[in-house]
């Protein structure tokens, strides 16, 4: 093997040859390898020590590479053809899939589920032997199941050629057993018709609970004794929520845990799946820019905004149960925060990113009332439209308290992230649907331009906002001169704009995490200590807030949320046009 250092490396001018000598694997996957180079052809020879394989010089080629191309503005394919699910255990014509939908009656195994679970056998990441078996308690025969689920099934935008065929592939390899949740007889029935589709393979079963939670444990133990698999893997999904605070929920675990190893439970948080999780990393840790700036060092403030401009529409039975802490800062935002905050794992395996995590969990200091604005949407009417409170919800009850909008200022007490406020904002019924991480670096010491910014040094801050939504971007706004005569600076838009840069469609969150649990990947799953470190973080406020009834303030529907924010965010020096809304 031998290579040449890059043309804009220091020594590019003298050519160097470099080949491998020998290589020791460190431990944390570390490994040296001791190269042989030699300067020109008749230079001097040396040896050099270099971690992770490449010669020295190897990584500039790289980037040099990739640099050359992402200047180019292409559109990037994203449709990377890869062999269908692997089952490294056995060769894949010797085992089946059975991915168990229990609830399958409901909207979310409607709605998502199956329609994901289609996406995936379109794009060919099913292996070859699955079957799909909706379970509930309704009465239903196969073609009815089917006849639900067919409605929601689409393809791939850029790939309809083959739809119908493949939706009628598709719904052929997916059955109905109806059974009670409690019933081990019924799940024993399910067994038996399990093992005739698996017909003698080698079996794994992927159960998705899709109902509701007080139904878990009862699945769980029935699928654990009559209906799992007996010479591959039985694995479970479990939708949120997992508990109303640290309680319930340790106690959850502690009841799924008499049945299924930790390995086993898969607990899911759809957003958890969103491309955002994914890039985080990748932005963090492939990019020598930024990580040497991610700490109190440099970063001012950090938001986690998620808003949307619906409210529940109809739909308020759960969510009155859990209000928004739960079911967005203490689900989905905290872990994001998580992410973000951690410090580099060892590896991109499931196991070290989410011990990094729970670092980060355990160090938050946990929340009290001033810490957080509780808001609740009111009705209000524009023209001729008129839009509903949350009560006017018929699935509500009209005196709830339960609030719609939540802004908490989290800490974490380590030494990278000290006095850091890391504010997250999450409501219904807002202006806008918004889901984004927006990092607020400090000023620049002794600006030579402050002059330029008359005294708003905050206009002045650079800030480098993740989007999910509207439009997947990333940006960083910095600050350009105005080109012509003059020194008047503008503060402007580095722009990745994923639509531009990347037109294909890209998976629904539902479609990589379904796809990570048959692979027995488990990044974007949560682990029971993640989940009790999350609840300890807020279990003494929601329970203060229930206790003390703290009303939430009004806001109207459509609005930007409740005022009382505003004055949060001033506490902790945020701009609140930081928020973007
Ligand atoms: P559903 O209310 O539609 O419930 C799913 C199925 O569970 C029903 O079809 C019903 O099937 C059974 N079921 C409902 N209520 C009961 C009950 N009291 N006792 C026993 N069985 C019952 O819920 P969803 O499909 O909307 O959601 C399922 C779970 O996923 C919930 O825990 C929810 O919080 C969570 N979730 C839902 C999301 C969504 O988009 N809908 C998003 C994220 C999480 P049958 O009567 O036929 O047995």
């Amino acid at each position: 093997m031998a290579l040449r250092l890059g043309p804009c490396s220091p020594s590019s001018s003298a050519a160097f040859s470099c080949s491998s000598l020998d290589q020791e694997t460190l431990p944390a996957r570390t490994s040296v390898t001791t190269w042989s180079c030699q300067r020109g052809k008749n230079g001097a020879k040396f040896e050099l020590k270099a971690s992770n394989v490449h010669p020295p010089g190897a990584v500039s080629l790289q980037n040099e590479a990739i640099w050359t191309h992402s200047l180019t503005a292409n559109p990037v394919k994203t449709q990377e053809k890869e062999s269908p699910l692997a089952f490294t255990e056995s060769r894949k014509e010797e085992s089946s899939l059975s991915i168990v939908v229990v609830g399958a009656s409901g909207d979310l195994a409607r709605n998502k589920i199956f329609p994901a679970l289609f996406a995936l056998f379109y794009e060919d990441r099913l292996p070859e032997n699955f079957t799909i078996f909706g379970y509930a308690r309704s009465t239903m025969t196969h073609d009815d199941l089917r006849k639900s689920i067919s409605k929601n099934l689409t393809c791939r935008i850029d790939r309809r050629e083959n739809c119908n065929e493949k939706m009628d592939q598709f719904l052929r390899r997916c059955f109905y057993h109806s059974g009670q949740y409690s019933s081990e007889e019924h799940f024993l029935e399910l067994d038996k018709i399990l093992k005739e589709k698996e017909a003698g393979r080698r079996s794994n079963r992927l159960y998705y609970l899709a109902t509701p939670p007080n139904m878990f444990v009862d699945t769980v133990r029935c699928a654990r004794r009559r209906a799992s698999s007996l010479n591959g893997w039985t694995r479970v999904i479990v939708e949120k929520p997992f508990g109303r605070d640290l309680e319930s929920s340790r106690g959850l675990t502690r009841s799924l845990r008499q049945y299924m190893s930790e390995d086993e439970i898969f607990r899911i948080d759809h957003h958890l799946g969103e491309e955002l999780f994914e890039n985080l990393l990748a932005l963090r840790f492939s990019n020598l820019v930024f990580e040497p700036l991610w700490s109190r060092n440099y970063i001012r403030n950090v938001q986690l905004i998620f808003s949307e401009d619906l409210g529940t529409e109809g739909q308020g039975r759960y969510f009155d149960d859990y209000g928004i802490m739960r079911d967005i800062l203490q689900n989905h935002l905290i872990h994001l925060l998580a992410l973000f905050a951690m410090e580099t794992p060892v590896s991109l395996d499931a196991e070290d990113i989410r011990n990094e995590k729970v670092k980060v969990l355990r160090s938050i200091k946990p929340l009290c009332l001033q810490d957080v604005v509780v808001g609740q949407y009111k009705g209000c009417s524009e023209g001729n439209a008129s839009y509903p409170a949350y009560t006017d919800d018929p699935t509500v009850s009209k005196d709830s308290l339960t609030p719609t909008f939540a802004a908490a200022t989290l800490f974490i007490n380590n030494a990278q992230w000290d006095g850091v406020p890391f504010m997250m904002i999450a409501g219904k019924a807002l202006q806008s649907k918004r889901a984004e991480i927006r990092v607020q670096f400090r000023h620049v010491p002794g600006n030579l331009y402050n002059r330029n910014f008359g005294t708003d040094l905050d206009k002045a801050t650079n800030e480098l906002v993740i989007r999910v939504q509207p439009d997947e971007a990333i940006y960083l706004k910095i600050n350009n001169k105005v080109p012509g005569l003059g020194k008047r600076l503008d503060c402007s838009d580095l722009n990745l704009l994923f639509k531009t840069r990347y037109p294909s469609e890209g998976p629904d969150a539902y479609e990589r995490l379904l796809l990570d649990a048959a692979k027995g990947e488990r990044r974007l799953f949560i682990r029971s200590d993640e989940l009790d470190a999350a609840w300890a973080v807020f279990t003494p406020l929601l329970k203060e807030l229930e206790q003390k009834k703290v009303q939430p303030e009004l806001y109207p529907y459509g609005s930007p949320g409740p005022v009382g924010v505003h004055y949060l965010a001033a506490r902790h020096n945020i701009r609140c046009v930081d928020f973007g809304y």
